[in-house]
């Protein structure tokens, strides 16, 4: 079964979340990965790690991607496709520069390399909290809007990895063969193992290889706390933009 290797941010800035990584950090990753495992991209292979990027910052563009061409690394890039082309209103860096959401010609320009994008919603919601109506929406319209950008899209990736069966009876109905978060039951439960600031060489191996297990569970709970955290600070953030 494959498993992702999921990154956020890639920016020499420091931010305010843990989820991101300077790029120096990400190359370093990159080549542990390369020189250790086998590097895929959902549906080419039944094993190895998947690259995966999720939420479609503009960092992605200006340093992970070059580093990618640098050793000829191929990629998924999961966007919240309500974003696309603009300001992120959902975190700051520590100057309080806001960032940017990928905007389409960036991301044609990493397709026709050989990016592949997925779905990571419309707006970025916990689907499993969402009536069947908003679920839907939230599936399909991002497909569909890739679908006419991209061509054919059969990835997704679950926001805050919170995915339940309903989720993935509607991700399947939609189209979707690769659904990434869960424990990596299936095809459509492909498990992510996110990467932060504070992680090294060695804090990587352990979220691969899933040894020493005591290392390996304290690290999932980190993972937990993490999502957690931004859920809260997500929706902090939109209800004092909507109050504006
Ligand atoms: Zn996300």
């Amino acid at each position: 079964m494959v498993k992702a290797i999921q990154f956020h941010r890639i920016t020499p800035r420091v931010q305010f979340c843990g989820t991101w990584n300077y790029p120096e950090q990400f190359e370093d990753f990159l080549l542990f990965l390369c020189d250790n495992f086998e590097v895929v991209v959902p549906g080419e292979k039944r094993n190895g790690f998947v690259i995966a990027f999720d939420d479609g910052d503009r960092s992605i563009y200006d340093h992970a991607f070059p580093i990618l061409k640098k050793y000829g690394v191929r990629a998924v890039v999961f966007l919240a496709v309500g974003y696309i082309g603009m300001e992120d209103s959902w975190d700051l860096s520590v100057l309080g520069a806001r960032s940017h959401h990928l905007s389409w010609p960036e991301i044609h320009e990493m397709k026709e390399w050989g990016i592949e994008f997925g779905s990571h919603t419309m707006s970025h919601r916990n689907l499993t909290r969402l009536t069947a109506d908003e679920m839907d929406f939230e599936l399909r319209e991002s497909k569909r809007i890739l679908e006419e950008q991209l061509g054919p899209v059969d990835c997704i990736s679950y926001p805050f990895n919170r995915v339940n069966k309903h989720v993935v009876t509607k991700a399947r109905q939609t189209g979707y063969k690769f659904g990434f978060g869960g424990a990596g039951e299936s095809e459509l439960l492909i498990k992510k193992e996110a990467v932060y600031i504070t992680d090294n060489v060695r804090s990587l191996k352990i979220k691969l290889a899933e040894r020493p297990r005591i290392l390996y569970n304290y690290d999932r709970m980190k993972q937990k706390a993490i999502n957690c955290f931004t859920m809260v600070t997500m929706l902090t953030k939109r209800s004092f933009y909507a109050r504006r």
